[in-house]
């Protein structure tokens, strides 16, 4: 594998590959089994595997955990390597691709600015309803700014993002319309997970081995547990979204409690749980959500169910000793 650690060098290693086709799975390195598997399905359908490593600051707030974000260089070379990537961006400073005088953002959530489209009613912006958004103003803003600036350096044909940021592989999809990039083609990996059903995340690091034991298991035991219950609603409707996500914070909460007094009796203020959210799969827009600091109020979307959303999306967030779990599935309409 070639590695650039520059911007001028990745685009004349970027420059013998002109006739070839190109995949490229952006990372923020701390490689896990997700990120293989990402790399794996680029390998299918490109000749060149292009990868990248940068803890994007962009992307994280004042009070998030940059600074901490676990850094592995030489380990996430070796899994590269072993992984036949051909060329890794992982730009050595900062500034690389954020030098001084970098001005220009890309903006998806405010809606209170003038909408610069004349003429054009403004049809209501999915993302300013979408929990991960709320909870994480200028998040997305920072995700579509940087990889617009990587997309227009690694000029691939086909981009691999996990199902695991649901939300994100959307905003991705939406981003790739909008803003044209017309040879890119976006694909979806399937999430991958720990055997007791923990989604891998290189912030699982972050817990301890007791923790991942007992707090593991819960989000995703939760969900499919909401996929039963799903399963027995015959013609979903708007008020069955009510149904769906208040049964799925109930599981959560019943299975934190029960998680909570083995391992950490009378600590329950370090577990919480963040949202529990019901979106359409494809458009990202909103049917129904609860967010635990409104008291757990289920606050409805704009947006209707309707006949042509086949795949709607359950996320649920979770709070472990200040380490953000994130985890989701597919409630499949037939
Ligand atoms: P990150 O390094 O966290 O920015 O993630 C890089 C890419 O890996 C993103 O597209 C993630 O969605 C994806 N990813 C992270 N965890 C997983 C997982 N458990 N299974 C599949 N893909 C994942």
């Amino acid at each position: 594998m070639k590695i650039a650690k520059t911007l001028e060098e990745f685009l004349r290693l970027r420059s013998t590959y002109s006739q070839k086709r190109v995949s490229f799975v952006p990372t923020m390195g701390n490689l896990h089994q997700g990120h293989l598997s990402l790399i794996k399905q680029a390998k299918q359908h490109s000749d060149i595997v292009i990868s990248s490593i940068f803890v994007n600051p962009a992307q994280f707030a004042p009070h998030e955990d940059f600074d901490k974000y676990p850094r592995t260089f030489e380990t996430d070379i070796e899994k590269l390597n072993l992984n036949k990537v051909d060329l890794l961006f992982a730009p050595k400073n900062i500034n690389e691709l954020y030098p001084a005088n970098f001005l220009t953002r890309v903006y998806l959530t405010p809606s209170t600015l003038a909408n610069p489209l004349r003429n054009s009613r403004n049809s209501g912006n999915w993302l300013e309803e979408q929990p991960e958004s709320l909870r994480r103003p200028g998040f997305f803003d920072g995700v579509a700014t940087v990889l617009t600036k990587l997309f227009n350096i690694v000029r691939p044909n086909v981009v691999v993002f996990g199902q695991k940021d649901a939300i994100q592989c959307i905003v991705v999809k939406q981003l790739v319309r909008d803003l044209n990039f017309v040879d890119i083609n976006v694909l979806v990996a399937e999430i991958e997970r720990e055997s007791n059903g923990l989604a891998m995340s290189s912030r699982n690091q972050y817990l301890s081995e007791l923790e991942k034991k007992h707090f593991g298991p819960l989000l995703y035991g939760s969900l499919r547990e909401t996929q039963r219950k799903f399963a027995e609603i015959r013609g979903f409707e708007k008020k069955n979204a009510k149904e769906i996500v208040k049964f799925c914070f109930a599981q959560l909460e019943e299975r934190f409690c029960k998680a909570i007094r083995e391992v950490k009796p009378g600590k329950s203020e370090n577990f919480a749980i963040e949202y529990v959210s019901l979106c359409d799969n494809e458009t990202g827009q909103v049917f129904g959500a609860l967010l635990n600091e409104k008291h757990k109020e289920f606050k409805e979307g704009r947006s209707e169910i309707i006949q042509s959303c086949n795949d709607m999306n359950l996320s649920i967030v979770v709070r472990v000793n200040g380490t953000r779990l994130l985890d989701n599935v597919l409630l499949k309409r037939i």
